[in-house]
């Protein structure tokens, strides 16, 4: 949602999108690098979006799902890829950091909530 309460689709994704394929009400997010979901929630953050869910279409990789639940944005029968994909349900946040090998790597700050 927007400062002035009217309803938008953040678009983020992990390459770079040609605004010309956005319908009305979808906003671009800004391509950073790195974690589609994350950049989309930072943005949100630094443009006074209030963010109501994400609902990525594909399944989310487990630190944009760790991330999201944090902030409560996640909906029921949201999935996190794997082989096969597995529902964010029936997970923990110590699966997910299991999952996850580079939350605990060298880039870890770039998924660190305190940095955003
Ligand atoms: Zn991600």
């Amino acid at each position: 949602m927007d400062a002035s309460g009217k309803t938008v689709t953040l678009i983020s994704a992990t390459v770079e999108i040609d605004p010309v394929h956005l319908k009305p009400g979808e906003v671009l997010v800004p391509f950073e690098g790195g974690h589609a979901e994350i950049q989309k929630i930072r943005f949100a953050i630094a443009n006074g979006y209030k963010v109501l869910y994400v609902n990525p279409n594909i399944p989310l990789c487990p630190t944009c799902a760790f991330q999201a639940r944090q902030a409560g944005l996640t909906l029921r029968g949201a999935m996190v890829s794997g082989k096969p994909a597995v529902p964010l349900d029936t997970l923990t946040d110590a699966d997910l950091a299991r999952m996850e090998p580079r939350t605990t790597g060298p880039d870890f700050k770039t998924h660190d909530k305190k940095s955003w």
